[in-house]
């Protein structure tokens, strides 16, 4: 199912042009448009699904599937020395359009991106505390 003015939507299912670099009936991966290095890529469910927590289980396997299989392509075609899968979950997280999307990022050992955090020092209490609210 599309969902009404969702820019992604109208990419995956070919209404708006995008640089494709694979499509099949679920899935299209496109090159974004603001790379954060060569060749960096999305992947688009056809369906819209706001996030990942509305991504059916079924779908969430393939995407993986599509990553190792693509990324493998990259890794060679571009001759990339490393490659990151990010995906964003809401604003706070950085996200941005508010349509399911892995991204796909070659890497290279000069192109000077940072993908990274400032690392917290919890206690070994605090580490135990978070462990009890979310242990599953
Ligand atoms: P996120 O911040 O995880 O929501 O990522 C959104 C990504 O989509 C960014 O990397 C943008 O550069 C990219 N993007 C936004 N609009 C387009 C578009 N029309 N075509 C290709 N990539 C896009
Ligand atoms: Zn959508």
């Amino acid at each position: 199912m599309q969902e009404e003015n969702c820019i992604f939507c109208k990419i995956a299912n070919g209404e708006i042009p995008s640089k494709s670099i694979y499509e099949d009936e679920e899935f299209r991966v496109i090159l974004d448009l603001g790379p954060a290095a060569k060749g960096h890529a999305l992947i688009l469910p056809k369906s819209h699904y706001a996030n990942l927590f509305e991504l059916p289980e079924e779908t969430a396997k393939k995407v993986i599937v599509l990553a190792k299989k693509l990324g493998n392509q990259m890794m060679d075609k571009l001759h990339a020395d490393g490659f990151n899968l990010m995906q964003n979950n809401g604003e706070a997280a950085g996200q941005t359009v508010f349509h399911f999307h892995m991204h796909l990022i070659p890497r290279y050992k000069d192109d000077n991106q940072k993908i990274q955090w400032v690392p917290g020092k919890p206690t070994g209490e605090e580490l135990e505390e978070i462990q009890k609210q979310i242990i599953y």
